[in-house]
């Protein structure tokens, strides 16, 4: 059976090519044709032997998912769902907006398993249960395939699944896409979004620590978070404190909180209260406000004190902006789509 080129990095491809008696600069050709360069087979990689084209042709492969939907929201946001060679679904979406200083940016929202074991109640991937990880070439082909379309500024792993559940492909994958004899998207504009799971967070912090973090919080209290996020029971909210303060101490990089507001879950001002004294204790930290995309099934609704929390936590000095959900009418909440498409 063949296997995904894009599993291998370069210091793998390296080996592999050794092993077949051919140079080492045969990777780095490869890994120039691949992600530079987005050739999508390797018998139109013409600084290659013919043979070893060949060779290469019947041992890989280096694109294998199928779109087989895009929906285009209103707001210009893409929803694309891709087909996985198991046949499996997942989700990516692009997002054409503004930054901080009003400049445009492609963003890509990536996904790195099928489904999630966490089950989040507002969520429509934790209600499908873990499936499987993603490969770290399954994690990079939903970037390449849209890279190829339009050129991607920044990447986000907010899609399906809990990134830091997947480690090891989440970080080979950013690995490959950030070097520098391939695409070389800078590290600093990949951010790994986390229900937050403090053993992981220092492990990132120590191993890939130029990647921005952003953490989904949407409760500043124990017993609620509990509640919305079931599967982070085993973790405090102090553990998860001390791992954001290893990681903004160490990295010097602004922190990134999620807060979704919830309808009388999690929007009164007890809640905001609870926001501020956790954020309190932290130092390089901004909060993004998200307005709720509602779930089939699932009973939460949108908050209308969207207001009030956010000038609750300026005038408490904390940073903080509102986000409006991207393509509500196309489903872009993470797992919407493959949730519908696979019941
Ligand atoms: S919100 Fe993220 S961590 Fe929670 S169930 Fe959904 S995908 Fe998993």
């Amino acid at each position: 059976m063949k296997k995904d080129i894009k599993d291998l990095n370069l210091d793998e491809l390296k080996q592999y090519f050794l092993s077949i008696n051919e140079p080492e600069y045969r990777a780095n050709e490869l890994f120039h044709a691949v992600y530079k360069e987005k050739k999508e087979n390797f018998h139109d990689i013409t600084t290659l032997p013919k043979s070893l084209r060949k060779t290469l042709s019947n041992t890989f492969y280096i694109y294998s998912f199928k779109i087989i939907s895009k929906y285009e929201s209103k707001d210009g946001s893409i929803k694309y769902l891709f087909q996985l060679s198991d046949k499996s679904l997942v989700e990516t979406v692009f997002m054409h907006e503004s930054n901080q200083y009003g400049k445009m940016r492609n963003t890509l929202c990536i996904s790195s398993s099928i489904g999630c074991p966490l089950g989040c109640k507002f969520c429509a991937t934790g209600q499908m249960g873990l499936l499987r990880n993603m490969t770290s070439g399954e994690i990079i082909e939903q970037f390449m395939q849209i890279d190829k379309i339009t050129k991607i500024n920044n990447v986000v792993f907010m899609g399906m699944g809990e990134p830091l559940l997947n480690y090891d492909n989440v970080k080979k994958a950013i690995e490959i896409i950030s070097d520098g004899n391939g695409r070389a998207l800078g590290k600093r504009k990949i951010v790994v979004s986390t229900s937050g799971i403090p053993g992981k967070i220092y492990q990132l912090t120590d191993q890939i620590s130029s990647v921005r973090l952003a953490i989904s919080l949407h409760a500043g209290e124990q017993s609620k978070r509990d509640f919305l996020m079931p599967g982070l029971k085993d973790h405090t909210l102090t553990e998860l404190r001390k791992a954001i303060n290893y990681y903004t101490r160490k990295t010097g990089n602004t922190i990134t909180i999620e807060y979704l507001l919830l309808k009388e879950v999690n929007d009164t001002i007890s809640d905001v209260k609870s926001l501020v004294d956790f954020l309190k204790k932290l130092k390089f930290v901004k909060v993004n406000l998200i307005r709720y995309n509602p779930v089939p099934h699932v009973k939460f609704k949108v908050s209308k004190k969207e207001i009030m929390f956010l000038r609750f936590l300026q005038e408490n000095g904390i940073r903080a902006t509102l986000r409006k959900s991207k393509g509500p009418d196309i489903s872009a909440a993470c797992g919407q789509l493959a949730t519908k498409l696979r019941k």
